[in-house]
Parts: C-alpha cells; sequence; structure tokens
C-alpha cells in the first residue's frame, strides 16, 4: 500500500521530469486493485491510484456519497465498485477543485442525477476547456461534449458555500487566482481537514495555468488565506499524500520566495532562462524538489510571473 502511494505521489501530474509525466500520461487500465484507501475519519477517506489523476475525497453522508474530483476518464467504475466496499450510500453529490481534465472528466460517469458544485469560473473553464498552460498533455478532448454536457456544474458559487450541516457540514471556499482562476478549498468541518487541489502539490513547483485563469503574482495571497482557513489540522493534496496545515502555510511562504525571486531577475535585466536555472531552493525549505533538466514547471511558471510584473 506505502509502496502504491509513492509511486502515485511520483507519477503525480507536472510534478516531477518530462519522463515522469509521460510516464503518468501513459494509458492505465482502471482497476479497483489499484485503489489505495486512505482513512482520514470513520466517514472520510481518498482514493488514490497511479495514472488515475487527483487525490479523491470520499464523504459518507446519512444520506448519500460526497466526491472532491473524479479523475481521469474511465476510472468511474472502479471508483464505485471501491465506494460500495465503504458505504451502501449512492453517490449524490460531485465537487471539482478546478476545471482540469485528471480531475472532472469522470463526472460523467457518475449517475446523471448528481448535484455537481464547482466554483462559477470553474463552471465557465469547463465549458471552454481550454489547453493547460505549460505543459504538454496530448490529445485531450473535452468529456462534456461527448456527454452531451452531461458532468457539467449543476450548483455554483463565488465566495463560499456550505454544504450538508450539522456534523455534515462541507464549507466550499474560494480565495482567489493561483492553480487556476476557480480553485475551490473544501473543509470537512467536522474532520477538520481541506482537499486544496492542485493549488498545493506538496513541497514542489505548481502549475500556474493562465489559459484557465491561473496566477504567479496573486499565488501566495491565495494560499495564506487557505492555511488561516478555521476548523482545519490536515491537507489532502491534489495528487500527493495528506499533510499537515503548517506544511500549506510554509508552500505559502515558499511561492511568495519564488515569485519574489523571479521578479528581481526581470527587474535585474536578466532573461526567463537564466533566471529558472540559476534558481536556488532557500535551506529553509527542506525537502523541496529542484529544478530538473529540462526545468519542469519552473519555467512556464516564471514566463507567468514575468507576464504579469511590469
Ligand atoms: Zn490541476
Amino acid at each position: 500500500m506505502r509502496r502504491r502511494l509513492v509511486l502515485g505521489a511520483v507519477l503525480a501530474l507536472g510534478v516531477l521530469s518530462m519522463a515522469a509525466r509521460a510516464a503518468q500520461l501513459a494509458p492505465v487500465k482502471p482497476s479497483a486493485a489499484a485503489i489505495d484507501v486512505e482513512k482520514l475519519a470513520g466517514n472520510l477517506f481518498v482514493l488514490r491510484a497511479p495514472g488515475s489523476g487527483g487525490a479523491t475525497a470520499v464523504f459518507v453522508m446519512g444520506n448519500g456519497v460526497m466526491l472532491v474530483d473524479t479523475k481521469v476518464s474511465g476510472w468511474g467504475p472502479s471508483m464505485l465498485e471501491t465506494i460500495k466496499t465503504l458505504t451502501d450510500k449512492p453517490v449524490t453529490t460531485i465537487v471539482n477543485t478546478h476545471t482540469h481534465f485528471d480531475h472532472v472528466n469522470g463526472n460523467p460517469e457518475y449517475p446523471g442525477t448528481v448535484e455537481i458544485v464547482t466554483h462559477a469560473n470553474t463552471k465557465t473553464y469547463m465549458e471552454q476547456w481550454n489547453p493547460v498552460y505549460g505543459i504538454n498533455v496530448g490529445d485531450n478532448p473535452s468529456p462534456f461534449k461527448a456527454s452531451g454536457g452531461r458532468g457539467l456544474p449543476t450548483r455554483t458559487f463565488t465566495d463560499r458555500l456550505t454544504l450538508g450541516g450539522g456534523a455534515e457540514s462541507v464549507d466550499l471556499y474560494y480565495y482567489g487566482r493561483a492553480h487556476t482562476g476557480g480553485d475551490t478549498y473544501v473543509v470537512f468541518r467536522n474532520a477538520r481537514v481541506l482537499h486544496a487541489g492542485d493549488t498545493f502539490p506538496n513541497k514542489n513547483a505548481p502549475i500556474m495555468d493562465r489559459n484557465n485563469g491561473g496566477s504567479g503574482v496573486a499565488y501566495a495571497d491565495t494560499l495564506a488565506k487557505a492555511a488561516a482557513t478555521p476548523n482545519v489540522d490536515r491537507v489532502i493534496t491534489g495528487h500527493s499524500t495528506t499533510v499537515s496545515v503548517a506544511e500549506l502555510k510554509e508552500y505559502s511562504d515558499f511561492i511568495r520566495e519564488w515569485v519574489a525571486y523571479v521578479q528581481a531577475g526581470k527587474k535585474a535585466g536578466r532573461t526567463v532562462d537564466e533566471v529558472v536555472s540559476a534558481w536556488k531552493i532557500p535551506d529553509r525549505f527542506k525537502g523541496y524538489t529542484p529544478v530538473q533538466p529540462g526545468m519542469g514547471n519552473w519555467r512556464p511558471n516564471a514566463q507567468v510571473i514575468w507576464d504579469e510584473t511590469q
């Protein structure tokens, strides 16, 4: 189980080298046997599998099951099979943290009666289906075109929305632009757990997807607000392990430093490539992945920050 988790983390989208990314995007046959289940509370689980896309939170309520993110296409049946081992309740609600294919493509594979909740901007991006900035994901058609619109959001919010009630309260927050322009932070209030989606890839370079409203300059402020969310101890990352809220706070400091570094490089008259290749992660940030050969996500990040800086 542990080995699978580590492998899943290593293969996480956009986290490592081009080679690792290519491996992650290679087709993986969906199966329930490949799905790792992490139990965070009596009624809260995280389901991960190599090559399946983002981490899915499974929240079991009195009347049904809420999912946060639905992975790449094809995993719905295996997910439902795994969820059946956790509860008899049907899936009634899906929340998507953001628009990317590896978090929303599974939506049409769940019953048409499911309520699908996203930030209003994310609904727009899901309808537009813009390419992800800075990474090449190959042929990536909209799953909603093929489904005739099934799986698109049926309910949206702009700043904050609470779903459920009492011990089953789930708070959705929008704190501004970061990974995209519609990133939702999902708080399972009773379990004190926050799903941060891809705004927090763990100790690594983020993706600043300006094609879908993402921003470099706004990123750190958005993360700092997320880290200050009430009722949170633990954080589910988009593709990596579950970590502490202190690590999310540290990540906001890390991004702030990276953005300031790029901006200083631009003001000093250097080039984007010079700035990226000279980036040394400060010693106080332990365990962060340095710039890779080919520069991974650092290069497109730097370009986004560069172009947002006067
Ligand atoms: Zn993403």
